[in-house]
């Protein structure tokens, strides 16, 4: 099974032309499918004047599909007032798995879908990775994942390929941890370790950074799906970014990119975890709002407890409602960070929405008046940009979604490369 670590930089439509009859037919397999995923029904007629493909080869093309269960018949469609019937199809692929895992700093999530999206396995599972060491971390990890496997399996789905979503720095054409600070992970080979786990089962396993992956799950089915132009922000302590541009993930060079937490935004500013100074993640990180609206709680103070960061946000909202002076005050000053630094992301990808999580979505209702003032102020299109901020409504099971839709990407930009191992099967 051959696998492309970087075919998300492929352009939205067809695999890159290259000689043969082998890449033409990958090619053209890729084109039918993609199609097939953006409808929700298509006919043969339909998928012929969108690809541009002569109605004999969609033909053949549907063959194949058909007859490995990829796509199946929907029935007769009348269309028009004359009421001319056609046969449609639609995306199918019950039984070819997608499985993504998220590993983060106190639990593992799972998502596991077939190729049209339906959702075979989800769970999230409580779990110390911070405090467990790397090798028992990603030993459960391996366990989870197996697990979710069998269970896939189970429901007759094979999974044809892995995505791990890892709070940090990933070179992702070698599936290697560079840097997970909040696990204490660094140079970490985590996709060969994972492929050793799961055998005999032989799939292809791709890690990547979360708020990638997360910003993948927001433009397949979150609240701005479909808008194919959209930044994706997460919260936490750490501040963490996606860029889809075009309709496509950024990665750059070696899958680096989106590291917003660490924009330099005040050179006077407070020293970051990264060992730079004034980095945004220093004004509008969870840290930052804490020491601002409850200096007494904020992290770091010598015997404190490191208690449950949901529960310092649920006292935050808390006290925002019933109208405390101190973190009302706290929460604007961060809305306007998160402004600041939103008015450089519009200004360098154009996007039409920002999509807020982790704890920016919980705070959202006091963080985005401050924010979008903020943002109007700053973006030298002005209000010409129409970029707004929205809050994310997929909670924490983000970026365990967006690595199984990775995985389906994956699949519909080389069905060949599962095609030419699945089972013909003997009855439909
Ligand atoms: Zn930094």
């Amino acid at each position: 099974m051959t696998y492309e670590p970087n075919l998300l930089r492929t352009p939205g439509g067809a695999t890159p032309p290259a000689a043969g009859p082998a890449a033409l037919r990958r090619a053209n397999l890729s084109l039918v499918l993609r199609e097939l995923r953006d409808h929700d029904s298509l006919s043969r007629a339909d998928i012929a004047d969108a690809t541009g493909l002569h109605r004999a080869t969609v033909s053949n093309l549907m063959a194949e599909l058909l007859e490995r269960r990829l796509v199946r018949e929907v029935g007769v469609e009348h269309v028009g007032a004359i009421g001319r019937p056609r046969r449609a199809v639609a995306l199918h692929g019950a039984h070819v798995g997608a499985l993504g895992l998220e590993i983060n700093v106190d639990y593992i999530a799972v998502h596991g879908t077939d190729l049209s999206g339906r959702v075979l396995v989800e769970r999230r599972v409580a779990f110390d990775a911070m405090g467990s060491g790397t090798e028992r971390a990603v030993r459960r990890l391996g366990l989870v994942a197996k697990e979710a496997a069998e269970a896939m399996e189970r429901a007759r789905a094979v999974p044809a390929g892995i995505a791990v979503a890892v709070p940090g720095l990933v070179d992702v054409a070698r599936g290697v941890v560079t840097l997970a600070p909040n696990l204490y992970w660094h140079d970490l080979p985590l996709a060969d370790e994972l492929t050793s786990m799961l055998r005999p089962l032989d799939v292809p396993v791709r890690v990547d950074n979360d708020a990638n992956l997360s910003a993948l799950a927001e433009f397949t089915s979150g609240v701005a799906a479909g808008t194919p132009d959209l930044v994706y922000l997460t919260g936490e302590v750490g501040v963490g970014g996606g860029i889809i541009s075009g309709g496509r993930l950024l990665c750059g060079a070696d899958g680096y990119s989106g590291e917003v937490g660490h924009l330099r935004v005040d050179p006077n500013g407070d020293q970051c975890g990264c060992g730079r100074v004034g980095c945004w993640e220093t004004k509008v990180g969870l840290a930052a709002l804490v020491r601002a609206a409850m200096p007494e709680q904020a992290y770091g103070l010598p015997g404190m407890p490191v208690p449950d960061p949901d529960e310092r946000v649920a006292d935050i909202a808390r006290g925002l409602s019933s109208g405390d002076r101190r973190m009302t005050q706290a929460v604007a000053q961060v809305g306007q960070w998160l402004g600041l630094g939103g008015s450089i992301l519009a200004n360098l990808f154009n996007p039409r929405v920002i999509v807020i999580g982790g704890y920016f979505a919980s705070l959202a209702q006091w963080l985005l008046p401050h924010a979008q003032d903020q943002l109007n102020r700053l973006v030298v299109a002005g209000s010409g940009a129409q970029c707004r901020f929205v809050a994310s409504t997929l909670g924490f099971g983000a970026a365990s979604r967006g690595a199984a839709s990775m995985v389906v990407d994956q699949i519909i930009n080389d069905p060949t490369s599962i095609l030419d191992s699945l089972p013909r099967p003997a009855v439909h």
